[in-house]
C-alpha cells in the first residue's frame, strides 16, 4: 500500500507520514496531530532535520496551530528524538510515560515535562478527549492513546502498519492485545510506522494468532531438536528469509517466547554464561569513537569554511588570478 505524506484520519486527527527506508520501519514513520488550535503531537520522530522540517512545513502550510503538547508512545529514539526541540520551538509541554522517564534521560527538556499514567485523560480544545492506556509488551513503558469519540487508537510500536512488532515481555504483550481488542468504538489504528489500519479488530486478532502460531512453531522445533538449543538456532529456522539486520530483533522475539514458556514450567533452561568484559577491546572501541568524533568535528569545520569561502568569492572575486594586473593610464587630460 502506498502512503501519503499528509492524511486526515478523522475530524480531529492528522497524520504526517515521513518516508523511512530503515528495514525496522517499513514505509514511513508517522507523527500524529490531534485537536485543532492548540494541538497534541503523538510521537515526534528521530532527531534529524527531515522530521523537524516536515512538521514545521506542515504546520506552516496547512495548519494554523502550534504544538501545545508533545506526547510519546515509548522511549525509543525514533519516537522521542524531538521532544526537546518541540519544547524549544513551540514551547510545548512534553508528556512522557511515567515508566519511561529514566529511559528518556538526555532527550527531555529541563522544564515542562509531565508524566502520563493509565486512565489519564488529555483534554484538548473543542471537547476532544484522549485517554492514556498503559500497554506494556513492546517496551515496558509503551503507551497507547485512545480518542474514543472518533474511534482512533494510536499504538506507537505496539502495533505496526504492515508488519508485526518486536516484543520484550510476551505475557504483558498478550494482555495488552487482549485489552486493545476490548476497546469500544474502535475504527482505525494509527501505528508509529507504516500505513493506517482500517480493520483494527481483525488486525489485533491476527497479531494474537501470530504470537500463538510462533509459540506453536517454537514448541515443535524444540520437540524435533530433542536437545538443548539456543534462541538463535530457533530464529534461523523460523525466519529463513529475514533481512540480516532484523535477525537480532527476531531473536529477541524468540527469546521472549522462550522466557514465557520457561516461566510456565514448560522448558528446562541451562543458564547462559555472559562474555567476560574485555578491557582491551573496550579501550579500542572508546579510542575508535573518539577518533570518529574528531573526524566528524573536522568535517563540519571544513564544510562550513568551504561554504563561507564560496560566498566570499561571489561577492569579492579573488585578485590572485593576475601575475601582473592590467594597468590603466589616462589618454589626454582629465578635463577635455
Ligand atoms: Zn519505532
Amino acid at each position: 500500500m502506498r502512503t501519503e505524506v499528509l492524511v486526515r484520519v478523522s475530524p480531529s486527527v492528522r497524520a504526517v507520514q515521513v518516508p523511512d527506508d530503515d528495514p525496522m520501519h517499513p514505509q514511513c514513520t508517522t507523527i500524529y496531530l490531534v485537536g485543532n488550535g492548540q494541538a497534541l503531537a503523538i510521537d515526534s520522530g528521530e532527531a534529524v532535520d527531515r522530521y523537524r522540517w516536515m512538521l514545521r512545513g506542515y504546520l506552516a502550510a496547512v495548519e494554523r496551530c502550534d504544538i501545545a503538547l508533545a506526547a510519546v508512545t515509548h522511549h525509543h529514539a525514533d519516537h522521542s528524538g524531538n521532544l526537546r526541540w518541540a519544547r524549544e520551538v513551540f514551547g510545548a509541554t512534553v508528556l512522557v510515560p511515567r515508566n519511561g522517564r529514566t529511559l528518556l534521560r538526555g532527550r527531555l527538556p529541563s522544564r515542562g515535562v509531565e508524566l502520563l499514567a493509565d486512565g489519564q485523560v488529555i483534554e484538548l480544545d473543542g471537547g476532544v478527549r484522549v485517554r492514556v492506556l498503559e500497554t506494556p509488551g513492546h517496551t515496558r513503558d509503551s503507551l497507547c492513546f485512545y480518542l474514543e469519540d472518533e474511534g482512533v487508537l494510536f499504538t506507537g510500536d505496539t502495533m505496526l502498519g504492515s508488519t508485526t512488532t518486536t516484543v520484550s515481555d510476551l505475557a504483558a504483550y498478550r494482555a495488552t492485545l487482549r485489552r486493545l481488542l476490548e476497546l469500544p468504538n474502535l475504527e482505525v489504528i494509527c501505528p508509529g510506522h507504516g500505513p493506517l489500519i482500517f480493520d483494527p479488530r481483525e488486525r489485533i486478532q491476527a497479531y494474537i494468532a501470530h504470537r500463538d502460531e510462533r509459540e506453536r512453531q517454537i514448541l515443535e522445533f524444540l520437540e524435533r531438536a530433542g536437545r538443548p538449543v539456543t534462541s538463535w538456532e530457533i530464529m534461523l529456522a523460523l525466519y529463513p528469509d529475514i533481512h540480516p539486520r532484523l535477525r537480532r530483533a527476531a531473536d529477541n522475539n524468540v527469546r521472549a517466547h522462550l522466557e514465557q514458556l520457561a516461566r510456565e514450567g514448560r522448558l528446562e533452561v541451562t543458564p547462559g554464561i555472559p562474555r567476560e568484559p574485555d578491557p582491551e577491546r573496550r579501550a579500542r572501541e572508546a579510542e575508535h569513537a573518539r577518533e570518529q568524533e574528531r573526524v566528524i568535528r573536522l568535517a563540519r569545520k571544513y564544510e562550513a569554511a568551504r561554504r563561507r569561502a564560496l560566498i566570499r568569492a561571489q561577492e569579492s572575486p579573488p585578485t590572485e588570478v593576475w601575475k601582473r594586473p592590467p594597468r590603466y593610464r589616462l589618454v589626454g587630460r582629465a578635463r577635455e
